[in-house]
């Protein structure tokens, strides 16, 4: 039973209340909840409801038919929805969490995070401290790994949800996590469940392997009425007979927990199955069946993981996943939630280039229109308020820069489909004062674009940029009647359909342009393969001979460098420059060779390097380098993006 006091009630009114009820048999327990302040009263005490409800400072009184009443839809019938900084769990959407089962390394859960982040999961999981069946398995990094994930999660802008193993590391831990996760071996360890609700932080309740749905909703009250406002249910598989999978994933508990809870219930399809290659059917069938969202592990190179590799899903996989639920969300009246991502502020990351190159312009170049991806870029690395100079031409970009009236610039060097962007490369050849200062991938989301009227049957006509075409190609081909006309740019398409407002005339081209022009998506995501990424480059003036200091865009020291070069025509001469970086120890990730333009049959090498921690090292290297080659461009050095 459910008794609401009135906003004003007096101490003294609310003491009557309380021998009231005891007095009649009842354990009682007072707490907020949401705006009230009420109390519960459990037990096989007797009580006449009108007379209670007559009592001074009594609003209301609720009779529960069930044992636990704050989790109950008979106290409250509206969903709830669990906030978690920019995230939200419940209501129409679909939040997806995902991360490995543990953190293992300060790499390996940025890396995951990045991968994860690119695919649109909210909030990153990872085990600090695992509960872990044998005492010999490895039992995570504790805080360190902590202060890993938070920095991870920090980078990528999501909040973090991590497992808390016993009430004295809950206290410990609280400042770093920003959602405590009770795990299933611990739904009903009551002592842990008591102070992790003090704490009044999200909690996300796993539900134990051989815990009935009344139970599993009692550990929640448990929660509740210990402080915390937000719980979200977790169904992770039960232990059944069946021995195939890793547990049972026990799909009727979601609409049954959802008629009996307001809270949210999101699935661990990971846990339930435990097999990699079964994990996305069973997600969807959790989402076709009404769960709020899920909690996925993924891994990097789960072969090499510490725990629960088998179950991991590669981030490819993950991001198939994602669309697939992406996909079938307006079948359940829902929509994947996305949260933005983190931009440096336009400031600091003015501040980092002006250091450099004394530059007091504050806008930076792009080439194309509103919309067009190397604007995403652009707001991507220096915020989205960042004032901005749009060019025609790549090469208005580099003399944007070169002449001052752009601080920085952001121009496309590859992609991952179509390979570099040659003409990029031979602008820094001609303009030598110029030098890459940072680096960002963006990934590359294409969507079918056209008037508010427009239907698929209604277009006759596709504009974009060549390239636009070339990765929509199956896409394309299932309608081999349009006709396509190419454009410079795939934003340019964009604005043309604006101009005419016709409905036979769709563009490809990224969402944010559908937005910047108020027009349609008809389809999203018809690129070919989904893996498309294009790197884009951060480009300053140079400064002195040398190559300038990144500004700190993502971090600290660069770890990465660009060069052109050219060798003697001789035997072995590649291959003498190629020893240098192999003795040295240096990691090769670009080697192309492209024509020189007027020497025919003679070639530039276009070459990426990974920068090693001693930097004395790397200044070496590049010393031995030159001597070794004919044209050596040093392009720049800086932070490689994830
Ligand atoms: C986990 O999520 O890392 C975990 C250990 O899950 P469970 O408690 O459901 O076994
Ligand atoms: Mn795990």
């Amino acid at each position: 039973m459910i008794v609401v006091l009135s906003k004003g009630i007096s101490l003294h009114d609310k003491e009557l209340v309380r021998i009231y009820l005891k007095d009649r048999g009842f354990s009682i327990r007072e707490q907020g909840f949401g705006e009230d302040s009420i109390i519960g009263a459990t037990g096989k005490g007797v009580v006449d409801i009108r007379e209670l409800g007559l009592l001074p400072g009594v609003e209301r009184v609720t009779a529960t038919s069930k044992p636990y009443e704050l989790v109950s839809r008979e106290t409250q019938s509206e969903d709830s929805i669990v906030t978690i900084g920019p995230v939200k769990i419940g209501g129409a959407r679909i939040s997806v969490i995902a991360g490995p089962c543990a953190v293992e390394s300060k790499e390996q859960i940025r890396e995951t995070a990045a991968r994860v982040r690119e695919s649109g999961a909210v909030l990153l999981r990872g085990g600090a401290y695992k509960p872990r069946t044998s005492p010999y398995a490895f039992q995570g990094l504790g805080m360190k790994g902590l202060e890993y994930m938070k920095a991870a999660g920090e980078e990528q802008g999501m909040p973090i949800v991590t497992e808390v193993v016993s009430p004295e590391l809950a206290t410990q831990m609280n400042d770093l996590t920003d959602m405590f996760q009770i795990g299933a071996r611990n739904m009903q360890n009551f002592e842990l469940l008591k102070k992790v609700g003090s704490l009044g932080k999200p909690v996300l309740l796993k539900r134990g392997p051989s815990a009935t749905i009344e139970e599993w909703l009692l550990s929640a009250e448990y929660l509740l009425a210990s402080g915390t406002k937000d719980v979200v249910l977790c169904e992770r598989g039960i232990r059944t007979f069946e021995t195939y999978t890793r547990n049972t994933l026990d799909i009727s508990a979601i609409p049954v927990v959802k008629g009996l809870s307001h809270l949210p219930v999101i699935v661990d399809p990971s846990h339930a199955v435990g097999i990699r290659a079964k994990v996305a059917p069973a997600a969807l069938a959790a989402i076709a069946a009404g769960a709020d969202g899920l909690t996925v592990e993924v891994h990097p190179r789960p072969d090499e993981a510490l725990s629960d590799g088998p179950q991991s899903l590669i981030p490819d996989q993950f991001e198939r996943l994602m669309r697939d639920i992406e996909a079938m969300a307006p079948v359940v009246g829902k929509e994947l939630l996305r949260t933005p991502r983190p931009s440096l502020p336009h400031s600091a990351g003015v501040k980092a280039i002006a250091a450099i190159t004394g530059s007091i312009a504050s806008a930076v170049a792009f080439c194309g229109e509103t919309g067009a991806f190397a604007e995403q870029a652009l707001m991507r690395a220096f915020g989205e308020e960042a004032p901005r100079i749009s060019t025609e031409s790549f090469s208005g970009v580099f003399d944007a820069v070169l002449d001052g009236s752009a601080m920085a610039g952001v121009v496309p060097v590859e992609n991952s489909l179509a390979g570099s962007v040659h003409e990029n490369y031979e602008l820094f050849l001609r303009y030598p004062d110029i030098a890459m200062v940072g680096e960002l991938k963006l990934r590359i989301v294409h969507c079918l674009i056209g008037d508010e009227r427009a239907t698929l049957d209604s277009i006759a006509i596709v504009r974009s940029h060549p390239q636009g075409f070339a990765q929509c190609r199956t896409f394309l081909d299932k309608h081999p009647n349009w006709q396509l006309e190419p454009y410079n740019n795939t934003a340019t398409a964009v604005a043309s359909i604006a101009r005419e407002g016709a409905i036979k005339v769709a563009a490809i081209a990224g969402e944010a342009a559908a937005r910047a022009y108020g027009l349609k998506t008809l389809v999203s995501g018809i690129e070919t393969n989904p893996l498309n990424y294009t790197r884009f480059v951060i480009i300053s003036r140079r400064v002195g001979d040398t190559a300038p200091v990144p500004p700190s865009l993502g971090s600290d020291t660069p770890n990465k460098a660009s060069f052109v070069f050219s060798v003697p025509d001789k035997p072995g001469s590649l291959f003498a420059c190629l020893k240098v970086l192999s003795e040295r120890g240096i990691n090769l990730s670009k080697l192309e060779s492209r024509p020189i333009q007027g020497q025919p049959w003679r070639y530039l090498f276009y070459v990426d390097v990974n920068i090693p921690e001693a930097s004395n090292v790397f200044n070496t290297v590049v010393d031995e380098l030159k001597s070794k080659t004919e044209d050596f461009h040093f392009l720049g050095a800086y932070r490689a993006s994830l």
